[in-house]
C-alpha cells in the first residue's frame, strides 16, 4: 500500500487501528488513543455512533447504490433539502460529488460553464489567495498556493491562476483598506478573464491553518459583486460548526454564489461532498447548454446520503455551539503554555481548531510515535501541530490532547 502524502518505501511508522468508539481509536496492540484529528475534520460526532450506524444499516436494507442518472431517491432528496435549508438562502441547488476535491472541481467547472453560458467565454481563470488548499486533483491543485505549498511540484503543468496575497492574519483584526487592495487591483486588471474568486472562508486549512476576519470575507463578497465575478467558498473543512458558526460564511453574514461541502457532511462515515449554487447559475447553465457536464458513477450514493441526513439531524439536535465553545476554551487554555517555548512561532485557536505553529518543520519519525506513546492521535504537518477534535470530546480528554501537544513540541522538537 501507498499511504497519503507518504513515501512508498515503508520508512514512516504506521499504526494499525482495529476499531474506534467515541473519541478513541483502538490499535491492534490494544493501546487506545484519544483522537485529536476527527479523521481530518470529518468525525464530528466521534466514532461508532449508534444513530449513524443505524442510518447506514437501515439504508443498506433497502438500497446500497443506484445510478443517479435519470433516477433519484429519498436519501438524496432529504439531504439536498437539509443543505438548502441550512446554508445561506441564495444557495438553492445541490450537486453531489464523491470527495471534497471533486466538489471543488465541480465548483470550478460550474463557474466556467456559467460564464460561457452568459457569453463571457474569455472568463476562463480563477483568482484565489495564497496559502489556500482545495484538494489534490488537477483543477483544485491549480488554486492551491503554487509557491511552497503542497503542490509546488506541479508548477508548470497546472492551469495558471491569479493569486492575491494571503488574507491578513487574525479573526478579530479590523479591516484596513490595504488588506484587500491587491485583490481589488487584480480584479480590476483581469476582470474580463476571471470567472470566480475561490477561497476558504475565515480558516485556511491544510495550506497553513491560518485564520482571517469575517470583515475581510465581507469585503471579498463586495468586490466580487462590484466586478461581476462569482464567489466560491470552500467550506469543506469549516462546514458544520467547526468554527463556531454552522458555516464560516455565517460569521460574515454573506452568501457565496457557490459553496463546497464535504468532510463532516457524513459525520466522517462515508465519502460524500456537495457543491451548492444559486438558481441563477443553475438556470443559466441549463438554458444555454442543456446540462451541467459532470456525473460521476457514485454520485449521490444512498448510504452516504442517508448517513449525512442522520449526521445533520444529530448535529442540530445536539448543543453543538456549546460544545464547540467548550473545545475553543479548552484548546486556548491547554495550548497557552506552548506560546512560551522558543521553538514556537505562534499559537492560535478558533472554534474547535487549535494550532501550534513552529519555526521549523517537525521530524515526523520522532514526533508521531511520541504522540502515540502519550495515548493521543495528532498528525502534524510541516511546521504545524494542530488539533480539530470531535465535538463530543470531554474537557478531561481534551486536556490530555493539549498537554501532549505542548509536551511533544517541548520534548521532541528541538528549539
Ligand atoms: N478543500 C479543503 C478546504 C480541504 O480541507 C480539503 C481536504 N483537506 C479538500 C478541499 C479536499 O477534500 P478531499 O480530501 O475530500 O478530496
Amino acid at each position: 500500500m501507498w499511504h497519503p502524502y507518504a513515501s512508498a518505501l515503508g520508512d514512516a511508522p504506521l499504526f494499525p487501528v482495529v476499531s474506534a468508539e467515541g473519541v478513541r481509536l483502538r490499535l491492534a496492540d490494544g493501546r487506545e488513543l484519544i483522537d485529536g484529528m476527527a479523521s481530518w475534520w470529518a468525525a464530528i460526532h466521534g466514532y461508532n455512533h449508534p444513530a449513524l450506524n443505524s442510518a447506514v444499516r437501515t439504508q443498506l436494507d433497502s438500497m446500497a447504490h443506484v445510478m443517479f442518472g435519470g433516477l433519484t431517491h429519498p436519501p438524496a432528496v432529504e439531504l439536498a433539502r437539509r443543505l438548502v435549508d441550512l446554508t445561506p438562502a441564495p444557495l438553492q441547488r445541490v450537486f453531489f460529488a464523491d470527495s471534497g476535491s471533486v466538489a471543488v472541481e465541480v465548483a470550478l467547472k460550474m463557474a466556467l460553464q456559467y460564464q460561457r453560458a452568459r457569453g463571457l467565454t474569455g472568463r476562463t481563470r480563477m483568482i484565489t489567495v495564497r496559502g489556500g488548499y482545495h484538494g489534490d486533483t488537477f483543477a483544485p491543485m491549480a488554486v492551491c498556493d503554487p509557491e511552497g505549498g503542497m503542490h509546488s511540484l506541479w508548477a508548470g503543468v497546472l492551469p495558471e491562476q491569479i493569486f492575491a496575497p494571503i488574507p491578513p492574519a487574525g479573526f478579530a483584526r479590523p479591516l484596513a483598506a490595504a488588506d484587500t487592495a491587491d485583490l481589488a487591483d487584480l480584479l480590476a486588471k483581469h476582470r474580463d478573464e476571471v470567472a470566480a474568486v475561490v477561497l476558504e472562508p475565515v480558516v485556511q486549512g491544510a495550506g497553513g491553518m491560518r485564520f482571517h476576519s469575517p470583515a475581510y470575507l465581507r469585503r471579498v463578497r463586495e468586490l466580487c459583486d462590484e466586478f461581476d465575478v462569482l464567489l466560491i467558498a470552500d467550506e469543506i473543512a469549516t462546514g458544520f460548526g467547526r468554527t463556531g458558526e454552522l458555516f464560516a460564511c455565517d460569521h460574515a453574514g454573506i452568501s457565496p454564489d457557490i459553496m463546497c461541502l464535504g468532510k463532516a457532511l457524513t459525520g466522517g462515515y462515508l465519502t460524500l461532498a456537495a457543491t451548492l449554487c444559486t438558481d441563477e447559475i443553475a438556470e443559466a447553465i441549463s438554458r444555454a447548454h442543456g446540462a451541467f457536464m459532470h456525473g460521476p458513477t457514485f454520485m449521490g450514493n444512498p448510504l452516504a446520503a442517508a448517513v449525512a441526513v442522520a449526521s445533520i439531524d444529530l448535529l442540530l439536535a445536539s448543543p453543538w455551539r456549546d460544545r464547540v465553545a467548550a473545545l475553543e476554551a479548552g484548546l486556548r487554555e491547554g495550548l497557552a503554555p506552548a506560546a512560551d517555548l522558543p521553538q514556537v512561532a505562534d499559537v492560535r485557536v478558533l472554534g474547535g481548531i487549535g494550532v501550534i505553529e513552529l519555526h521549523r518543520p517537525v521530524d515526523m519519525s520522532a514526533v508521531q510515535p511520541a504522540f502515540v506513546e502519550r495515548g493521543v492521535w495528532i498528525r502534524p504537518f510541516g511546521k504545524l501541530v494542530y488539533a480539530m477534535p470531535p465535538y463530543v470530546m470531554t474537557a478531561e480528554d481534551l486536556a490530555v490532547v493539549t498537554a501532549a501537544m505542548v509536551d511533544v513540541v517541548a520534548a521532541e522538537h528541538p528549539a
